[in-house]
């Protein structure tokens, strides 16, 4: 599934915004399946529980590549633009060197098997972590939070009822099947008409959903990146369950995410469907799952980024680094070199 829509909201943009604007909101619009303005939601609310010191540096006014400063801190692009990064990099087919590839595969969309994802998430997450310590230790902050933008969207998806059944086709297919009474199977619910697709009760307009983590303390993933990488394959994978637990359950029971969503509008021309107050606390609900361990991921990272004895052998060697992210832009030598390993 990698279709993308561009999706401009109605009423997102007014007279009185400039093109300037335009051009900033551009770039993080959307994709059909998923989050939309959920992924800066939960980016936020992960970012306003991080330690004053590392809100401190973020806070910082992003240095733009002429060398002038922007008038925004890097938290607002971390934020609003850089936690979007896999779906604009999808949507142009290009390659960011700020996120994850194994060879053509993104760190994105965790369609395998359970074991296979497990794997991915790993050692993605490990790459994350390390570039993501290596930037703050050389001073390139703002490189740290484009790598943390990236990372935390992959988990963010995982909260989200379309996403959440990647690499569980089978799963949703007999859900659907089960529900077929409730319009699940019909060809005009489904995504471009077939049924053997996702239905559109999966997809979520999710322009009401608000992300509050406040009050919450950001764990230590664990006290090296790969200790820390093994964590982050474990919490996505509690995340996905959360998210299809809750999507599962009986639409016959009251209260439950099918039986709230079916009373919307949940299909119509365009794959953004309408979720009412009742649909928009359930996701709400999952979306904060993910917030606490996109929190958890960003204070990982800065604490590991302290200073380099306390890791031990687990120091970044970061000209290492800059040798292997050169290498990655050669997709023949990088697939050559993970093949390898
Ligand atoms: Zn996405």
């Amino acid at each position: 599934m990698t279709r993308i829509v561009r999706i401009r909201r109605p009423g997102a943009l007014t007279f009185v915004v400039g093109l300037a604007t335009a051009a900033w909101t551009a770039e993080f619009s959307a994709t059909a399946f998923g989050w939309i303005s959920a992924h800066s939601e939960i980016s936020r609310a992960a970012w306003k529980v991080q330690p004053q010191a590392l809100q401190d540096l973020w806070s910082k006014p992003f240095r733009l590549p002429n060398g002038k400063e922007s008038s925004r801190p890097i938290s607002e692009y971390l934020i609003s633009r850089w936690s979007g990064a896999p779906d604009s990099a999808a949507s142009r087919k290009s390659r960011d060197e700020f996120l994850y590839y194994e060879g053509d595969w993104l760190y994105h969309y965790f369609v395998f098997s359970p074991e296979e994802n497990r794997g991915r998430a790993e050692r993605g997450a490990r790459w994350y972590f390390e570039h993501i310590i290596a930037a703050f230790r050389e001073g390139r902050s703002a490189d740290a939070a484009r790598y943390a933008g990236g990372f935390a969207h992959a988990l963010e998806d995982r909260s989200c009822p379309v996403h959440a059944y990647d690499g569980y086709a089978q799963e949703r297919e007999l859900l659907e099947t089960k529900y077929a009474d409730r319009g699940l199977q019909d060809s005009d619910k489904s995504f471009r008409g077939d049924v053997r697709s996702y239905s559109a009760v999966w997809f979520v307009d999710d322009q009401d959903v608000k992300v509050s983590i406040a009050g919450y303390q950001p764990k230590p993933l664990g006290d090296t990146p790969e200790k820390a990488a093994i964590e982050v394959a474990r919490r996505l994978q509690t995340i996905s369950d959360y998210t299809r637990k809750i999507c599962s359950q009986d639409p016959n029971v009251p209260g439950t995410f099918l039986n709230e969503h079916l009373k919307d509008k949940w299909y119509g021309p365009s794959y953004f469907h309408q979720c009412g107050p009742a649909t928009v606390a359930l996701l709400e609900k999952m979306a904060r799952q993910s917030a606490y361990l996109v929190a958890d991921v960003f204070l990982t990272s800065y604490r590991l980024s302290g200073p380099a004895k306390s890791l031990g052998r687990n120091r970044i060697e970061s000209r290492e680094l800059a040798v292997e992210r050169r290498e990655r832009l050669d997709p023949v030598k990088y697939v050559l070199k993970t093949r390898s390993e």
